[in-house]
């Protein structure tokens, strides 16, 4: 590696300065023949750098490895985690780096982080790489869920390697560089803790609260107000998934960040046809991280970090266990309130109590009964509050459907502070016309694995908008043709 010639980002490594036994430094693998795919200039543009810089031949081998940009220090990250509910003690980072902080323009802090960089002292039997496919899979969903108004981590870039990999067949290598508010995960806590050194459990803890929850340090109990803000971030965070459909498909403890974005994007995709029982990923055979069940698991993976905090909270695990145990315990309710206002705004509701969770679940309940698309059924309901109803014909029964509709028209009709053209304009700007859909990603990807571009781009600038409807681009909000077939996505590739 060689050091590249005058500032690009404006680094300040907290992670590194501050929590010293939690990374291993490291450099990334060189690649041989970097050729940038795509580039987020927008995103390079709020980091404080000149998109036009990053792509110069200079500027795309920062952003494959091969040049440690001034100020970086590149840290493979150490945690353990929780995978499909068994415990592995040392993952952390083992095909990915973390460049450094970069504090943007506003004074913000985001780690700039490399995926598919090669082996790592965390790289255990993996290659370290990483293919073009998934990487472009992991930009285009996580720009689309940042359009969705989602909390993630973003995509800067992707930068083919000119190497292939192996996986079930040779494939281009490429690398991701992503930007986050941090990578501090779940399994960062749970592999502190298992340190048993208080002090570095400590530390890492302020390191979160600063970053991510700041008004805990000022609460009475710092560590259990930290413990409550990650259940309430997760709460909202999944609840944003289950009302655009998303199924993250891997949500191990590892893969769940304290900072309430969603991060580590890998056999994830959209639901089509409403169903609590989708499952993507190839590897999830029982279906634990269906999308009905993520949830669940999110409370399950809560439980572990509380776990994890219990020695900071009191000085017993008895006396920590009650309120440790209290602070879990909301998360149930919290999620429902979360659930509500994001399904009722999506029925048009703007003050959704809980005598409407009733009107939400029939509406889904017709759904699957009916076999509708998620997103197609939801978009359509602004139209429903009108004449000429296009949204019945959507249901094998439409009278099934009418009387929904019948129950649902008054409710919207009593908030008398909006009529129902503001309401059907306030439902178009939470239920999107636009996701990637699994067809369509499948299909930029493999076309993009080969070198032919324009399809990615020309998908992405689609989702970059994904309330406003436009013309001609009819085929891109058409769920998936029915010889698509059952769609599976694959992990660790
Ligand atoms: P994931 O399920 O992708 O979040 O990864 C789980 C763990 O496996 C993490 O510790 C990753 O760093 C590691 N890992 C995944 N793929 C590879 C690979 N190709 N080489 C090395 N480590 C990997
Ligand atoms: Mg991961």
């Amino acid at each position: 590696m060689s050091v590249a010639a005058g500032p690009l980002f404006a680094f300040d490594n907290s992670f590194v300065r501050e929590l010293e036994g939690l990374y291993e430094p490291w450099q990334a693998a060189p690649a041989p023949a970097p050729e940038l795919l795509v580039l987020n200039d927008a995103l390079a543009t709020d980091l404080g750098v000149d998109p036009t810089v990053l792509r110069t031949a200079d500027g795309v081998d920062v952003l494959v490895g091969n040049t440690v940009p001034p100020g970086a220090q590149p840290v493979a990250q150490a945690y353990a985690g929780h995978q499909f509910g068994g415990y592995s003690p040392r993952l952390g980072d083992g095909r990915a780096l973390l460049l450094g902080e970069v504090l943007d323009a506003r004074g913000q802090r985001h780690d700039l982080h490399l995926k598919g960089s090669g082996r790592t002292p965390f790289a255990r039997g993996g290659d370290g790489k990483a293919a073009v496919g998934p990487m472009l899979r992991e930009y285009v969903v996580s720009e689309a869920m940042h359009a969705l108004g989602i909390p993630t981590a973003r995509s800067l870039a992707v930068v083919a390697t000119g190497e292939d990999v192996v996986r079930e067949s040779m494939l281009p290598g490429a690398v991701l560089s992503r930007v986050a508010a941090s990578h501090i995960r779940v399994g960062t806590f749970e592999y502190t803790a298992a340190l048993r050194d208080p002090e570095l459990l400590r530390a890492l803890a302020d390191h979160a609260i600063a970053r991510h929850h700041p008004d805990a340090a000022t609460a009475d109990s710092p560590y259990l107000a930290f413990f409550q803000g990650v259940v309430d971030a997760q709460a909202d965070l999944i609840a944003r998934w289950m009302a655009v459909g998303f199924v993250h498909g891997v949500m191990n403890t590892d893969n769940m960040a304290v900072s309430g974005q969603t991060i580590d994007y890998g056999p994830c995709a959209f639901m089509d046809v409403y169903d609590p029982a989708t499952v993507f990923s190839s590897i999830d055979h029982g279906g634990r991280y269906a999308y009905g069940n993520q949830p669940q698991i999110a409370l399950w993976n809560l439980a572990r970090l509380g776990e994890s905090l219990l020695p900071l909270i009191a000085p017993t695990q008895e006396q920590a266990l009650e309120p440790a145990t209290a602070v879990l315990r909301s998360f149930t309710t919290r999620y429902e309130d979360r659930r509500r206002v994001h399904f009722g705004a999506k029925l048009g509701l703007a003050d959704a109590g809980p005598d409407d969770d009733g009107l939400i679940d029939r509406f889904l309940n017709l759904l699957h009964e009916h076999d509708v698309d998620f997103t197609a059924g939801f978009r359509s309901l602004s139209t429903a509050l009108g004449e000429g109803d296009p949204t019945r014909a959507l249901f094998a029964d439409p009278a099934a459907f009418d009387a929904w509709g019948a129950e649902w028209r008054p409710r919207v009709a009593a908030q008398h502070d909006r009529d129902s053209a503001e309401v059907a304009a306030a439902m178009d700007r939470v239920n999107p016309v636009y996701i990637p859909r699994n067809h369509l990603v499948e299909d930029v990807l493999s076309r993009g694995t080969f070198g032919e571009l324009e399809p990615l781009h020309a998908l992405l600038g689609v989702l970059a908008h994904p309330f406003d409807e436009r013309p001609g681009l009819e085929r891109y909000a058409h769920p998936a043709p029915a010889d698509f077939g059952d769609y599976r996505t694959f992990c660790g590739t």
